[in-house]
């Protein structure tokens, strides 16, 4: 074995993806599984795919390269550059787009692939990231619909992610009533009303979910469990001991400024026992982990070193032991971001 790693259960995974499924199976609600938190690794999106995924997803393109051997469709969740437009249409199936003039980029794109892109249009619903104004919607739909090498497949909106707003009934009742309307004035069919992420979940659960709505595209749900009363640590870090000593809990000498240019602070607490951990702030922010032992508490990183206080720990913890951690979504995502941790698939 290696370390750092991140130990990644596969079947956990799955399984919270079936469960997922079947809730949103009954309300006839489709998942796009999201990938962005691991990196669109290919290996963890299988266990999504055998979850019963309609789709996956990832906000960058050289996620969605690595996913082309899986027979579902492939969406862009982030609002495509200008630059990357005939990366768009080849590696993804299905763009999320607010913009006419790259919805234009991607459609003289398709053309010359000879391919027709489908794009889901995103709408403002209050949350004031990504999406069209609700009252510029129908323009928007008029001049897409003239744009060759394009399909408006559906509607969608993002919530909670950058203004914090809970989705409920009214925001995406608002989504299901613009979708009616676009098809009543231009006489087409929406195959896609897509109701956001993990954070709209609760509403089916609630029995509040607007009928029209078909689609959540999710991630965080399967990786935390959110919600779901499932497995929790799918993704697990584990790092090695390279230091044990009982050392003064504060500093000696002139306090100057750290690695990372603050000027620490410290208590107090007398002589501690204290282990030193090859893994650092380069690879995860010390505030996003938790030991699995509850004894042990983290003190704090540098750049390529972690400080764990192991003081109250009965265990005897020598250099060579290794140190499980929870993680949350953010450590994860760091964790599989940094090329000098391990990625371990547990089958
Ligand atoms: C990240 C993202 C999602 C998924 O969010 P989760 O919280 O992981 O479910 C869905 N839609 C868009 C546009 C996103 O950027």
């Amino acid at each position: 074995m290696q370390y750092p790693s991140i130990n990644v259960y596969l079947n956990k995974l799955t399984q919270n993806v079936s469960l997922a499924k079947k809730i949103c199976d009954a309300h006839e609600i489709e998942i796009i599984g999201v990938t962005k938190g691991f990196c669109g690794h290919p290996g963890i999106a299988e266990a999504y795919v055998k979850g019963g995924v309609s789709g996956l997803a990832d906000s960058r393109i050289k996620n969605l390269k690595k996913l082309g051997c899986f027979n579902v469709p492939r969406y862009l969740l982030r609002i495509p550059m200008l630059s990357e437009a005939a990366d768009v249409v080849k590696y993804a199936d299905v763009s999320l787009n607010s913009e006419l003039e790259t919805i234009r980029t991607l459609g003289r794109e398709a053309v010359l692939q000879s391919k027709r892109h489908k794009i889901i249009l995103m709408l403002e619903l209050g949350d004031i990231r990504e999406g069209v104004l609700i009252e510029d919607v129908l323009d928007y739909v008029q001049a897409i619909s003239e744009i060759k090498g394009i399909k408006l497949v559906g509607i969608g909106a993002n919530l909670s992610c950058f203004g914090g707003v809970i989705p409920d009934e009214n925001n995406l009742g608002l989504l299901a009533q613009k979708a009616e309307q676009i098809e009543n004035k231009f006489k087409i069919k929406l195959e896609i009303v897509s109701g956001g992420s993990t954070s709209s979940f609760h509403l089916i659960k609630q029995g509040k979910m607007p009928a029209r709505i078909n689609q959540l595209r999710m991630g965080e749900i399967f990786i935390q469990g959110t919600g779901l009363n499932v497995h929790s640590q799918v993704f697990q870090l584990q790092a090695e001991i390279i230091e044990v000593k009982s050392k003064p809990s504060a500093p000696t000498g002139d306090i100057g400024l750290d690695a990372f240019f603050r000027k620490p602070v410290f208590e107090d607490r007398g002589i501690r026992k204290k282990a030193l951990l090859a893994v650092g702030k380069q690879d995860v922010d010390p505030d996003h982990i938790r030991p699995c032992d509850s004894d042990l508490e983290v003190i704090g990183a540098s750049g390529d070193h972690l400080i764990l206080d192991i003081e109250s720990s009965s265990k005897d913890y020598r250099v060579g032991d290794i140190i499980d951690f929870d993680l949350n979504y953010v450590s994860t995502l760091n964790l599989m971001t940094s090329e000098y941790v391990h990625k371990v698939m547990i089958y």
